[in-house]
C-alpha cells in the first residue's frame, strides 16, 4: 500500500479517476501540511458507485449462499490482521491520533468482521403457527443498498462497525468517509479488491458532506444510511432521506458522565476517568467527559486529576512513546479552544491546560493541553455540550440521586461509567441510567457482540452484536394457502 497516495475512487471493483470531484491534499494535523494526495468525488462519482452497488446486491452477492459470504469476509479479516500496522499509520497521518491508540484499536477490527461473519449463514426466521389451512413463516432478507457516512475520528472503526454487519446481512455498500480524513478507507478498498469481493459490493468514495454525502443520502437506489457524526448533520440527513423514507441508523453525540462515589476503589476510578477524559484528543463520543465525584473524595480526584494531566506526553502522533496527538483538524482545534473561554466565563475552575501547545516542533499543529475544569456546575455549558477536546469538567455531588439526576440531565445518552464497591448500588444506578451502555468498574469496554448506541439525542439504532445485523435486514413474512381455496366474495 502507497501511504500517501489514494488518487482513485474505488467503484464497481476498479480505481477510478473522479467524475466530477478531483483530488487534495490531506493535511497531517501535527503539522499542518499537506502529507498526502486523496481523491474526492462528487454527485456523479455517487450515481456510478450506488449504481454499481445495486449491480452487485442484484447480480453475485445476492446469489452468493451465506457461508460463501462469511468465507469471503474471513479472508478479508485475515488479510486486515496482517495490515494492522500500515493502517494505523495511514489513519494516525491524517487524523492525528497517537499510534499507539490507533494500533489498540484497529488491532481489535478483524475480530469484528469475523464475528459478523459467523453470522452470515444462521439469517433464519420463524415458522407462525396459525391454523391447518395456511403455512405462515418469516424470512430475513437484506436491506439492499447501504449508503455508509463516516466521521473523522475512527474512521476505520465507523466503517467496521458497519460493513461487518451490513456484509454479513448481504447488504452492499457505498461507502463516503469523512472529508477530512479519507485515506484509510480508501485503503480498505485494496483489502476488498485482495480477498477477492465481487466488483461493486463495496464502493468507497472519499467526498464532501454536504455535496457528495447529501447526494447519497437523498439517491433513490440507496436504501439505508448508516450515519455516524453530529446530532445537527442528522436533522439534515433525516430531511434530505425523507423524500425517499430511507432506513436510518445514527450513531450520535454523547456528553457520559463517569461517576466516581466515595466509596470507590479511587485509583481505579482515576485511571478510567483520565484515561477516557484525554483519549483520542477527547475526540470520541463515549468518552466519560463530565467526571462526577462524590463530595467526600471530591478533592482528591481534582487533584489527581491536576498531577496526571502534566503526566499526559503529548507528541507527535506516529512516536509510539506519545499518549496524545494533535486534535484532527483545525476547526476543531478553534471549537475546543472556545469552550475553554465559554468554561473560564461561566465562572468554572481552570486548573490546568485550556492553551493550545504552540512551541517547537508544534508550531504548526493543532495541540491543545490536557485540560481540566474543576467546580462544574451541570447546567454550564461545557457540563452540557460536546467539546470533543481533551477537556475533563468534574462535577461534585452528594449521593446517589442527584449524581443519577446529574447523570441523566443532558439531552445526550450514549454512555456512562459507575464506579463504587457497593453491588446493590452498581445495578440501582446503573439501571436509572439513559445511556444504551452503562459500564460499572470499567469503561469504554466495547466489544463486537456488545450493541452499542444511544437514547434519547445519541442515536437511532445499535451497532455492533446481533441488533446491529437487525438493523441491515428485513423480514418478509409469506403465508402460503395450504388448500389453494379463496371464497368468491360475491357469491351470496
Ligand atoms: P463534524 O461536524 O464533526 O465534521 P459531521 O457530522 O458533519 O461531523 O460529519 C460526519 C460525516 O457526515 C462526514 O462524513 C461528513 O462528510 C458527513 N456530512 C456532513 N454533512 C452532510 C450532509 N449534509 N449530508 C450527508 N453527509 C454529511
Amino acid at each position: 500500500m502507497d501511504n500517501a497516495n489514494f488518487q482513485r475512487l474505488f467503484i464497481g471493483g476498479e480505481w477510478v479517476e473522479p467524475r466530477d470531484g478531483g483530488t487534495r491534499g490531506s493535511i497531517d494535523p501535527a503539522t499542518g501540511e499537506h502529507w498526502g494526495t486523496v481523491a474526492y468525488g462528487g454527485e456523479a462519482d455517487i450515481d456510478v458507485a450506488v449504481a454499481s452497488a445495486q449491480a452487485a446486491f442484484e447480480g453475485p452477492w445476492r446469489k452468493l449462499p451465506g457461508w460463501e459470504r462469511a468465507a469471503l469476509m474471513r479472508k478479508f479479516a485475515d488479510l486486515y490482521a496482517t495490515k494492522v500496522e500500515e493502517l494505523a499509520q495511514i489513519e494516525s497521518r491524517d487524523n492525528g491520533r497517537a499510534i499507539r491508540e490507533s494500533l489498540g484499536d484497529i488491532g481489535l477490527h478483524a475480530q469484528y468482521y469475523h464475528w459478523f461473519a459467523s453470522l452470515a449463514d444462521k439469517l433464519s426466521g420463524r415458522t407462525i403457527p396459525i391454523d391447518d389451512s395456511v403455512h405462515a413463516f418469516t424470512s430475513r432478507v437484506p436491506a439492499g443498498v447501504v449508503g455508509m457516512i463516516t466521521p473523522w475520528n475512527v474512521p476505520l472503526m465507523a466503517a467496521a462497525w458497519k460493513l461487518g454487519p451490513a456484509l454479513a446481512a448481504g447488504c452492499t455498500v457505498v461507502l463516503k468517509p469523512a472529508e477530512q480524513t479519507p485515506a484509510s478507507s480508501l485503503a480498505l478498498g485494496r483489502i476488498f479488491e485482495e480477498a477477492g469481493f465481487p466488483p461493486g459490493v463495496v464502493n468507497i468514495v472519499p467526498g464532501d458532506g454536504p455535496v457528495a454525502g447529501a447526494h447519497l443520502v437523498a439517491h433513490p437506489g440507496v436504501n439505508k444510511i448508516a450515519f455516524t457524526g453530529e446530532g445537527a448533520t442528522a436533522k439534515t440527513i433525516l430531511k434530505s432521506g425523507a423524500d425517499t423514507l430511507k432506513r436510518f441508523s445514527f450513531e450520535l453525540g454523547g456528553k457520559a458522565p463517569h461517576i466516581i462515589f466515595a466509596d470507590a476503589d479511587v485509583d481505579q476510578a482515576l485511571n478510567a476517568a483520565t484515561g477516557s477524559a484525554w483519549a483520542l484528543c477527547g475526540q470520541s463520543c463515549a468518552l466519560g467527559s463530565r467526571v462526577l465525584v462524590e463530595r467526600p473524595v471530591y478533592d482528591r480526584v481534582v487533584e489527581e486529576f491536576q498531577r496526571r494531566a502534566k503526566c499526559v506526553r503529548v507528541g507527535m502522533p506516529l512516536d509510539p512513546a506519545t499518549h496524545m496527538g494533535p486534535q484532527a483538524h483545525q476547526a476543531q482545534l478553534e471549537k475546543t479552544l472556545n469552550y475553554v473561554e465559554i468554561g473560564k466565563k461561566e465562572g468554572a475552575a481552570l486548573l490546568t491546560g485550556g492553551e493550545r501547545i504552540a512551541s517547537g516542533d508544534f508550531s504548526r499543529g493543532y495541540f491543545v493541553a490536557p485540560t481540566v475544569f474543576a467546580d462544574v456546575a451541570p447546567d454550564m455549558r461545557i457540563a452540557q455540550e460536546e467539546i470533543f477536546g481533551p477537556v475533563a469538567s468534574i462535577i461534585p455531588f452528594e449521593g446517589e440521586e442527584e449524581a443519577i439526576a446529574i447523570a441523566n440531565g443532558t439531552p445526550y445518552g450514549l454512555a456512562a461509567g459507575l464506579w463504587t464497591n457497593d453491588v446493590g448500588r452498581a445495578h440501582r444506578v446503573a439501571a436509572r441510567i439513559e445511556a444504551g451502555i452503562v459500564w460499572v468498574n470499567t469503561y469504554r469496554y466495547i466489544r463486537w457482540s456488545t450493541p452499542y448506541g444511544g437514547f434519547k439525542t445519541s442515536g437511532w439504532g445499535r451497532e455492533n452484536g446481533l441488533e446491529a445485523l437487525d438493523s441491515y435486514l428485513e423480514t418478509r413474512t409469506t403465508i402460503v394457502s395450504t388448500t389453494g381455496k379463496f371464497p368468491d366474495p360475491f357469491a351470496s
